[in-house]
């Protein structure tokens, strides 16, 4: 055998793996269908503006070992994300805090907006939100779900909200107080020079093939690895026999405009469901630069079929039983690991995805 290791996909899990197991001696071989390395945080300079090419990603943890990690391999500025919501030719703040209680209420108190949202849930009699629509008007009542949930959610889902589990808007902030930090954690920012100058870093001295699809070429690659790491769908490994886990998925619009700021904010999103997109993203502003022109990206949802780019799970439990079936299968195997956002069929943040990398490399040291 060639390799001890061939990695399937250099997106930052199979990167971080590649590091790891490089620094340990072993001899790795990553294999990546795209053409080009860094998976979903792909970041491509246009003229000293860092487009994030596969949607916005800002790096944000509460756990300062991931932290430190990703910090190993970058400077990262100290961008905040403050998204603002348009909805009906008005803008709001986000995440839902006093700045929004007031352009919504004219509240200025904390207790004025907390009475507020307890009038307004009080007629619904929820107890135990049993979808996101109970879960968002028990949690901020009916006019920010009205206003800047339901829209934006139903767009981005294909679903209706009272189809959608609880748990996917508990991600965002409700906060008492004038604060537009989209994000509660310790550490936050934006890699300065962009994500795939910290994949390259990651793969420096490794063989990497681009362009290299597993399954066009299964038992060959078999052949040059005695373990394989695997970051691609799960169900595509095992050849969707128990049927397909689905997804949501996305197209990005990208324009160059000649202008040097075209909405002042980095992210923009789009809470009205007749506007077909959900988000505009203004590149420059993750970490300004004076340039003469600027590229935004226009964030349109879309279903999901085998072949197309995979991008949220949708965590029902008809998806929940099926990824157990194939979670079965891969713990049978014995030279086999999976990990990463496709193969754990898991709505990851970037941290999850080090935290998750860096507690299997130390797994198969007790192996
Ligand atoms: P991926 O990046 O998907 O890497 C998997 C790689 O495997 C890909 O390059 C793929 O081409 C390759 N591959 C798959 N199958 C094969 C095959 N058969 N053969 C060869 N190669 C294969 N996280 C944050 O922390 N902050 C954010 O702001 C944020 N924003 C996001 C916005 C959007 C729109 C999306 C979709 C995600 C966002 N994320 C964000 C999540 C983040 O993108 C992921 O956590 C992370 O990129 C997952 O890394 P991964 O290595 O698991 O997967
Ligand atoms: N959401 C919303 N309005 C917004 C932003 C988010 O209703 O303006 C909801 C929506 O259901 C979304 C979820 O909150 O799927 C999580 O939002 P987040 O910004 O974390 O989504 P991501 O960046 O992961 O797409």
């Amino acid at each position: 055998m060639k390799y001890d290791y061939l990695i399937v996909g250099s997106g930052l899990y199979g990167a971080i793996c590649a590091h790891e197991l490089k620094k340990q001696g072993y001899n790795v071989l990553v294999i990546e269908k795209r053409n080009h390395i860094a998976g979903n945080i792909y970041t491509e300079d246009h003229k000293g503006i860092q487009v994030h090419n596969y949607g916005a990603h800002i790096f944000h943890t509460n756990n300062k070992l991931v932290w430190d990690y990703i910090n190993s391999f970058a400077e990262f500025n100290r961008f905040t994300n403050s998204p603002l919501a348009f909805y009906k030719d008005k803008l709001f703040n986000l995440p839902f805090n006093m700045n929004t209680f007031y352009q919504l209420w004219g509240v200025k108190k904390p207790i004025e907006a907390q009475q507020k949202i307890l009038e307004q849930k009080k007629s619904y009699h929820i107890e135990n939100p049993k979808n996101l629509e109970e879960q968002a008007i028990s949690l901020i009542g009916k006019d920010i779900y009205e206003i800047l949930i339901k829209g934006y959610t139903e767009k981005q889902w294909g679903r209706k909200a009272t189809d959608l589990p609880p748990f996917i808007i508990n991600r965002l902030p409700v906060r008492f107080t004038f604060d537009n930090n989209y994000f509660n954690d310790k550490y936050q920012g934006i890699p300065i020079g962009g994500y795939t100058k910290i994949i390259e870093k990651m793969l420096e001295g490794i063989d990497v093939k681009l362009n290299s699809d597993f399954f066009e070429n299964k038992q060959e690659y078999l052949s040059l690895a005695n373990k394989i790491i695997y970051t691609g769908p799960i169900d595509k490994f095992y050849d969707y026999q128990f049927g397909a886990l689905e997804y949501r998925s996305l197209y990005f619009e990208n324009e160059v405009i000649n202008e040097s700021n075209y909405q002042g904010n980095a992210v923009i999103n789009y809470t009205d469901f007749d506007i077909p997109y959900t988000r505009i993203i203004e590149h420059k502003h993750f970490d300004y630069v004076e340039t003469e022109h600027t590229v935004i990206t226009k964030e349109y949802p879309r279903d999901w079929k085998i072949g197309e780019e995979a991008y949220y799970p949708i965590n029902n439990d008809l998806n929940s039983n099926l990824y157990i079936k194939y979670k079965e299968l891969a713990d049978r195997e014995e030279q086999i690991y999976f990990g990463g956002r496709l193969a754990d069929y898991r709505y990851y943040d970037m941290h999850h995805v080090i935290e998750k990398a860096l507690n299997f490399i130390k797994s198969l040291d007790k192996q």
